[in-house]
């Protein structure tokens, strides 16, 4: 089925074939360049903009969206055309716009502190979906969109092709380079060796959360599969055939990963890490979950923990929270909509609608 941002170009010139030439330039450059939706569209006969709207109909209708009260952080929950329902986030700041994506609807990785993974998989989403989220988003900011995070609902290495297919599209229609992009994974080391050989220098986010594998089994399944060592390997491929520094993110849970001799261990693993620019470690204080018993690390715990990672010659940042009141952690809105009784309107934020500080 043809959307709006699956079509090609010669697939719109195809719609377009009554048309004088210089429509198809005007449809592409108002929904790529300008990106405005289509009834925004005014130069176009309004006629043209029915017919196309009912010829390429968007993928994603609203569910439920909400806006954090400084207006700063918007949260949607859209459903896709086969009923999945997947999450976007949009974040500002003074100087850029980020949006961070849903690469599948639910998630098959189990990791046992996230709510998307708690849920389980659905199916993975096709490029216009994961595209469409974007632009969703820039029709309702008032700023344009400068970056797209793969943070959203869903594993992304495990979807690849979809996923790299949607980051070209995103570099090439929408003119958004891929320094701006970050895909972050959970340590799925095929897809991150085959990331190592495309020339598409996006921002890799590793998600690693304990400094050995025995803990980090109990919070990421995948651990049995593709252990620290493989994954630490993998991204320094990755770091060296991009030239980025790659993130370690790092889901602080008190009494659990976050104890002076972790982070000591942590310091020595990603202290003589060869990847291009060293580690940089994100440190994500736990965003509490129905199906898992843990808690946030306290703060000034996390600035200690910080300061270990540090003597060890690695950048570490605690993850500001922003937006706090919409909940906007991923997988969050979609679980407390479905099981309002379980989920009440918590305080808490989440990670993708964070940010380093
Ligand atoms: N599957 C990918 C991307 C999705 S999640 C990945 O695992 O990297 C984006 C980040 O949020 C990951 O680092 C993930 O571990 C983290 N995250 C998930 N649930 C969380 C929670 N409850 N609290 C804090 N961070 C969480």
């Amino acid at each position: 089925m043809l959307t709006r941002y699956g079509a090609t170009r010669d697939e719109l010139a195809e719609l377009l074939a009554d048309q004088p030439r210089y429509r198809v330039d005007q449809v592409w450059d108002a929904l790529w360049r300008r990106r405005v939706p289509l009834d925004d569209a005014t130069e176009l006969p309004a006629t043209l903009r029915t017919r196309l709207g009912d010829a390429l109909p968007l993928a994603l209708s609203p569910v439920v969206e909400a806006t954090s009260d400084d207006e700063l952080t918007t949260k949607w929950l859209w459903a896709t055309r086969t009923g999945a329902e997947v999450e976007a986030v949009l974040m500002r700041w003074a100087s850029r716009a980020s949006v961070c994506v849903s690469s599948q609807a639910g998630c098959a990785m189990a990791c046992t502190f996230c709510a998307t993974g708690q849920a389980g998989f659905e199916r993975h989403l096709d490029t216009p979906e994961i595209i469409e989220q974007v632009l969703r988003a820039q029709h309702a900011s008032p700023q344009r969109v400068t970056n797209v995070v793969y943070m959203g609902m869903g594993e992304p290495l495990a979807n690849y092709d979809a996923v790299r297919d949607s980051i070209v599209q995103i570099r090439d229609r929408l003119g958004i380079s891929a320094r701006r992009i970050t895909v972050s994974t959970v340590g799925v080391v095929p897809g991150m060796r085959r990331l190592a050989t495309e020339a598409l220098p996006v921002t890799l986010a590793v998600s690693l959360h304990a400094p050995d594998d025995v803990l980090r089994r109990q919070l990421v399944p995948l651990t049995d599969r593709y252990p620290i060592a493989e994954i630490l390997d993998a991204a320094a491929e990755v770091a060296g055939a991009q030239g980025r520094r790659v993130t370690f993110e790092y889901a602080a849970i008190r009494g659990v990963n976050d104890s002076p001799a972790q982070a000591e261990a942590l310091g020595r693993l990603l202290g003589s890490w060869p990847g291009v620019g060293g580690a940089h470690v994100n440190l994500i204080p736990l965003n509490p979950t129905a199906g898992f018993p843990g808690q946030a690390s306290p703060r000034r715990h996390l600035h200690e923990f910080a300061l270990r990672l540090r003597a060890y010659g690695v950048t570490a940042t605690v993850r500001r929270t922003r937006g706090a009141e919409i909940d906007a952690a991923c997988g969050q809105l979609r679980r407390r909509t479905l099981t309002p009784v379980e989920h009440p309107a918590s305080s808490r934020m989440e990670p993708c609608a964070n940010t380093s500080s």
